[in-house]
């Protein structure tokens, strides 16, 4: 696709706020509109944060305007005396700042509907730039806008988005990216599909990727979030073009590492045991250590757990596993808490207690203090129990407490879902013996 025919090729995102440059906020909102700019094939050239200041906020739409087709700015645009945004930009590109008497109706209407008046200081939210076009923000009070520029002789826009994730996001998703999308006369679109992988580092997916796609069938790529590492692929083309492509282009992922793949899109391990819990009609039980309820929170974050989790145990100590799951003293006694055979029989024990279907067990190390020479920090055990079986694995996980903790919930989970799908579990962490 000749370069020229695209309107917007580069991006930067602004935010603005003394409670990001302090440190007190995160600012999640570059991310999440990174990720957009991303889908929609836009280069984003770079992420500028400042604090409440006119002249470096100054400073940050020159920047951007020199290098950028499009500067998305997120905070400063609240009623009070800090918030600069909109008088700044109107400064920086000598434009008057004008008055919108339809969203000053709108906010005072906002105010009424909840039996409070409006204090003044708010109409400020309905000062904008000449020129602006205004984008609706039915969540709050401050609109935001868009505005078309000639910046040194070039075309450019800028975007204005409230801070407030929740404000802009949905108006990013229903004014900006339709305009933005619109805007591409070429009619091509950028289409993306992600998989949910885990088992396998992000290396070893590349790896197993190798060539499979090439850089002018779309794009591969890797996002880690601890456990679980996305992979996607992004194509570009004309519409049924590009959804071929992008089938195409899924069907290769998928045969390459699919037995990593446990989901699409924005799946979560404990969503994807859930629904296959759901359909299998299962109830699962749950027996942990040192994992103290984790895999237990986890699937009942998931809404309608009831259906498919019957209980969990937190048996911590010998004395408990034996009181609470059934577990033998003997066999404690001969080969510890941490071990196969006391996995084995802690899931054999809550199924039974919870009259469930399945059940999964964790009991190991998760240190930093308990490793010993037979089973040091991150020895993990994970037991599985079902109609006509009962087994366990034992696992050599890494890292810090809070890591080996979610790396064996996620095996655990992972060991539910591979037995709904009648596949075996989890090989790529165990520890061969
Ligand atoms: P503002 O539009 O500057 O009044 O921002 C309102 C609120 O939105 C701030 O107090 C923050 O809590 C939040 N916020 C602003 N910018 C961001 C950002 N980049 N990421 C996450 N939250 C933000
Ligand atoms: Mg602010």
């Amino acid at each position: 696709m000749p370069a020229e025919e695209r309107v917007i090729e580069r991006a930067v995102i602004l935010s603005t706020g003394d409670e990001l440059t302090s440190g007190l906020t995160v600012d999640t909102n570059s991310n999440w509109l990174a990720d957009k700019l991303f889908e929609n094939g836009i280069d984003l050239v770079a992420v500028i944060t400042v604090g409440d200041d006119a002249e470096r906020i100054r400073w940050a739409f020159e920047s951007a305007l020199d290098r950028a087709d499009l500067v998305i700015s997120t905070g400063g645009l609240g009623p009070t005396a800090d918030d600069l945004t909109t008088e700044v930009l109107a400064a920086t590109l000598g434009r008057e700042i004008v008055f919108d008497e339809a969203s000053a109706q709108h906010m005072r209407a906002l105010f009424r509907s909840i039996g409070r008046d409006m204090p003044q200081n708010n109409l400020r939210q309905a000062n904008f730039p000449a020129g602006a076009v205004i984008l609706a923000n039915p969540l709050g009070t401050a609109p935001g806008y868009r505005v078309e520029v000639d910046w040194k002789g070039r075309r450019r826009f800028v975007v204005v988005l409230p801070g407030v994730p929740r404000e802009m996001k949905p108006m990013t998703e229903n004014e900006v990216l339709p305009w933005l999308r619109g805007l591409d006369a070429t009619g091509q679109v950028y289409l993306s599909r992600s998989f949910q992988t885990f088992g396998a580092s992000e290396s070893a997916l590349d790896e197993m990727m190798g060539r499979a796609v090439a850089p002018e069938e779309g794009r591969l790529s890797f996002r880690a979030a601890f456990p679980q590492i996305s992979v996607r692929v992004t194509v570009h083309g004309r519409p049924h073009e590009a959804e071929a492509a992008l089938a195409r282009l899924s069907e290769r992922v998928r045969e390459r590492i699919g037995d990593y793949v446990f989901g699409e899109g924005a799946a979560t391990m404990e969503g994807v045991v859930n629904q296959l819990l759901r359909q299998r009609r299962w109830k699962l039980a749950i027996a942990e250590s040192c994992t103290g309820g984790l895999v237990a929170e986890r699937l009942t974050n998931v809404p309608g757990s009831s259906q498919v989790f019957a209980g969990g145990l937190v048996a911590y100590t010998p004395q408990t596993k034996q009181a609470t799951l059934g577990v033998r003293a003997e066999t404690l006694e001969r080969h510890g808490a941490v071990s196969d055979e006391v996995a084995r029989e802690m899931a054999a024990g809550a199924r039974r207690a919870c009259d469930a279907d399945v059940a999964v067990s964790v009991t190991g190390v998760a240190g930093p203090d308990g490793g010993t020479a037979e089973n040091p920090v991150g020895t993990v055990y994970v037991g599985f129990a079902c109609d006509g079986a009962l087994v366990s694995r034992r696992y050599k996980l890494w890292g810090t407490r809070d890591w080996i903790r979610l790396l064996a919930s996620q095996i655990a989970l992972d060991w539910v879902r591979r037995h709904a799908l009648g596949r075996p579990p989890q090989e790529s962490l165990l520890i061969r013996r």
